[in-house]
């Protein structure tokens, strides 16, 4: 073989060495381009589940029944739903970037309570507000709800959620409404429409109490009204009824002081509470009852006193002690109210006299 030969098969064997690496390379490289084509592949599927993750969120934003809206630090609005949009009366494009307060002006807006300012403090926070500017009810009553979020771009923002709790707020007034006449009607009595006897009680416990502490007098007056069973069988239940109420609304007119109560304490019976009066007061009042009765000229053919209705009055005074009972002046004045009766009716007698 001659030299030649040899350096030429040498050279052979040199390049199908070459080729064979040449030959692997291309392996390792189809191989990375299977690798890159999958990573590729499942970066694809990472994104297109995250683009439909973010699609999802958007709509469900979107279709969510109560206004909301995204807003950065300095209340300009990133985004707002379809239920915002329309309490506003705008389209997206007339709101996005713009100032939350060109669309909702509201006096917490103004002031060291704006929902704006909580943004830092990381917590959910309510409020009610009354908006006039949106729908056509004008006086309508929000819940306002805010939450703190980082916005898309890394910054701090907020998204305002508005509940619309006009109805409830409307239920609420009606219902405050309801158990105040509730609590008029548990004191009221329903025939004569004066105060019933339980107003009667509470009445006299609280007056009892305030003067047992300023040492002042408390006069009572017990009415009843004469032969009434009589008067009840000769003209009916109906006008025995009739009678009831113009004895107690013309009792009524006879106390005239704002701390004075004229209720109906049973039956045919009335009384006059005299907060502060003592027992000459009390006396005159009880003569301006007799009076006022007398006046009314109801004709009560069956009276054995007279021919029209009259009634008797028994009247007490004490000034209240730790060692009486509200109990001992009703009992006193029920007592003059017998010797009343006792001594021929149509006429007032102080427990004292
Ligand atoms: P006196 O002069 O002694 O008081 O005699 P009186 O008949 O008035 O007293 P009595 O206690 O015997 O009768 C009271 C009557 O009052 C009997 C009852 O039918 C009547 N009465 C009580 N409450 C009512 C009411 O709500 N409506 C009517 N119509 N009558 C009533
Ligand atoms: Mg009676
Ligand atoms: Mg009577």
């Amino acid at each position: 073989m001659t030299e030649a030969n040899k350096q030429l098969e040498i050279q052979i064997l040199q390049l199908q060495k070459d080729n064979q690496i040449l030959l692997q390379s291309i392996e390792d490289l189809k191989q990375l381009q299977r690798d890159c084509e999958q990573m590729i592949g499942e970066n694809n599927a990472t994104l297109l589940q995250s683009e439909m993750a973010r699609m999802e969120l958007e709509q469900i934003f979107s279709v969510y029944s109560d206004p909301m809206w995204v807003l950065r630090e300095d209340g300009s609005v990133i985004r707002a739903n379809d239920a915002m949009l329309k309490i506003l009366r705008k389209n997206k494009e007339d709101v996005i970037g713009k100032s939350c307060s060109t669309f909702l002006e509201h006096h917490l807006c103004k002031s060291e309570s704006c929902p704006l300012k909580s943004i830092h403090d990381g917590k959910t926070h309510e409020f009610d507000v009354q908006l006039s500017n949106l729908t056509d009810n004008i006086n309508n009553y929000y819940l306002l709800t805010t939450a703190p979020h980082i916005t898309i771009d890394g910054n701090p923002g907020i998204i305002a959620q508005l509940k619309d709790i006009t109805s409830r707020r409307q239920a609420e007034k009606d219902l405050e409404q309801a158990n105040i006449a509730l609590e008029k009607m548990a004191l009221i009595d329903g025939l004569t429409q004066i105060a019933n006897r339980r107003c009667f009680d509470d009445t006299l416990e609280k007056e009892w109490q305030r003067l047992k502490r300023t040492e002042q007098p408390i006069s009572l007056l017990l009415g009843d009204i004469d032969y009434f069973k009589k008067y009840n069988d000769h003209y009916g239940h109906q006008a025995g009824d009739e009678c009831l109420q113009q004895v107690g609304q013309a009792l009524a007119g006879v106390v005239l002081r704002p701390a004075d109560l004229a209720a109906r304490y049973g039956g045919e019976e009335f009384v006059l509470l005299l907060p502060e009066d003592a027992a000459d007061g009390a006396l005159k009042v009880a003569e301006r009852a007799i009076e006022a009765i007398k006046a009314l000229q109801i004709p009560h053919q069956d009276s054995e006193v007279s021919g029209i209705i009259t009634i008797s009055i028994g009247v007490a005074t004490l000034i209240p002690t730790q060692d009486q009972q509200p109990a001992t002046l009703i009992a006193l004045a029920d007592e003059a109210l017998y010797k009343a009766k006792e001594q021929g009716r149509n006429r007032v007698l102080s427990a004292q006299s």
